[in-house]
C-alpha cells in the first residue's frame, strides 16, 4: 500500500511540473510573438550586390565522402566576392583537437587564413562548436587554439571571444543590418522553445546580382515562413535560393537518447504532445513554393530522413542535397 502511495505520489509531482512547464512555454511563445510583431524593421534595399557566391558546408550530419567528418552540427564556407564568411562553428561533441571542422577544412584545402568574419546563426551548441561554449556564452572552431586575428563576429545576442581563438571582435546584432555591400543579416527572429528558453536567431542574406536573395540559415527556429515574411519586409529582390537548417525532425532525429527524438522536444515552441508534426513541413514546403527559388537545399543536420524526403519531392530539379563537401554554387 505504502508503495502505491509513493508512486501516486511521485505521479502527482510529475503532473504538476509538466503544467508548469507548460504554462511557462505558452507564456514564453506568446511574449516571442508580441516581440516579433513590436520590432521595428526598415527596408534594406537597395543594399548592393555580389557577382558570385558559393557555399561549401564544412560541418553537416552528411557528407559527399567518407574521409570526410560528420556530425549533426553546422558550420558553411560562405564566399561572396571578395568576402568569406563562416556561418557557424560546428558541433565538436567529443571536444577533440583539431575539431571535425578543422579536420574537414584541411581535407578541403580551406585555411583559417581565408575567414574574414563570422556570423553566428545562433547560440546552441550544434552551431558554436559545443555545450561548454553554449553554456559559457562564446563560440570555438576547435578545442585548441586556431588563430583567427581580429575579425568581426556578428551573433544575436552577446557572446565574447574564447580562449581559443581571442582575437576576433564580437557584435551583437539584432536589428536586420548590412555587413557588406549585397551582404545583410536579416535580424533576429525571438523564439521561445520547449527547454532552450529563449531562442533569438539570425540569418544571412546575400543579394547575388541578376538573380535575388540567398538566404543561409542556421537551425531554422524562426521557422521558414516568419523568414520569408521578414526577407519581404527588408528586400525589393526575389529570394533565389534557401539553403540551411529548418528544423524538421519529424520522424526520428540526429539527436536519440533510446526512443526520445532531443531535437523534436527542444527545439519546438510547443510541448513535446503538441510537437512539430508532417503538417509542419507541408506547412514550410507551401510556405516557400509561394515565393518559387530556383534552388533549396536543406540541412540535414536538424532534420529527418523522411523531411529531406518530402523536400526533394516538392522542388524536384530544384532541390540541392546539402552535403559536407559539396559546394553549392549560386
Ligand atoms: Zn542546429
Ligand atoms: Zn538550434
Amino acid at each position: 500500500m505504502t508503495v502505491l502511495y509513493i508512486l501516486a505520489g511521485l505521479a502527482a509531482i510529475a503532473a504538476v511540473a509538466l503544467f508548469a512547464k507548460t504554462k511557462q512555454v505558452d507564456t514564453g511563445r506568446e511574449k516571442a510573438l508580441q516581440e516579433l510583431s513590436s520590432m521595428d524593421v526598415n527596408r534594406l534595399s537597395p543594399f548592393g550586390s555580389v557577382q558570385s557566391l558559393s557555399i561549401l558546408p564544412l560541418v553537416d550530419f552528411y557528407a559527399d565522402d567518407s574521409s570526410l567528418q560528420t556530425e549533426p552540427g553546422v558550420s558553411y564556407l560562405v564566399r561572396a566576392d571578395e568576402t568569406t564568411i563562416l556561418l557557424d562553428t560546428g558541433l565538436n561533441a567529443k571536444k577533440v583537437h583539431p575539431s571535425p571542422l578543422l579536420q574537414n577544412m584541411a581535407q578541403l584545402g580551406v585555411s583559417e587564413k581565408e575567414i574574414d568574419m563570422i556570423f553566428l546563426s545562433h547560440l546552441h551548441l550544434d552551431h558554436v562548436g559545443g555545450m561548454k561554449n553554449q553554456k559559457e556564452k562564446t563560440f570555438s572552431l576547435s578545442n585548441g587554439p586556431v588563430d583567427l586575428g581580429p575579425i568581426p563576429v556578428y551573433a544575436p545576442a552577446h557572446v565574447t571571444a574564447s580562449a581559443f581563438n581571442p582575437a576576433p571582435v564580437t557584435t551583437t546584432i539584432r536589428e536586420p543590418a548590412v555587413l557588406k555591400p549585397g551582404i545583410a543579416s536579416i535580424g533576429v527572429i525571438p523564439r521561445y522553445l520547449f527547454l532552450m528558453g529563449d531562442t533569438p536567431e539570425n540569418a544571412l542574406a546575400v543579394n547575388v546580382e541578376g538573380k535575388g536573395i540567398v538566404l543561409i540559415i542556421g537551425c531554422g527556429h524562426q521557422t521558414i515562413g516568419r523568414i520569408l515574411d521578414r526577407a519581404g519586409e527588408l528586400f525589393d529582390e526575389p529570394i533565389h535560393a534557401i539553403i540551411g537548417g529548418l528544423h524538421f525532425p519529424v520522424s526520428g532525429g540526429r539527436i536519440m537518447i533510446g526512443p526520445v527524438n532531443i531535437q523534436r522536444i527542444v527545439g519546438s515552441d510547443q510541448p513535446p504532445w503538441r510537437g512539430l508534426g508532417e503538417k509542419d513541413v507541408a506547412e514550410a514546403i507551401g510556405a516557400i513554393k509561394k515565393v518559387s527559388p530556383k534552388l533549396i537545399a536543406l540541412s540535414p543536420h536538424d532534420s529527418c530522413d523522411w523531411s529531406l524526403d518530402q523536400f526533394r519531392r516538392a522542388f524536384g530539379d530544384a532541390y540541392a542535397e546539402l552535403k559536407v563537401g559539396r559546394e553549392i554554387r549560386i
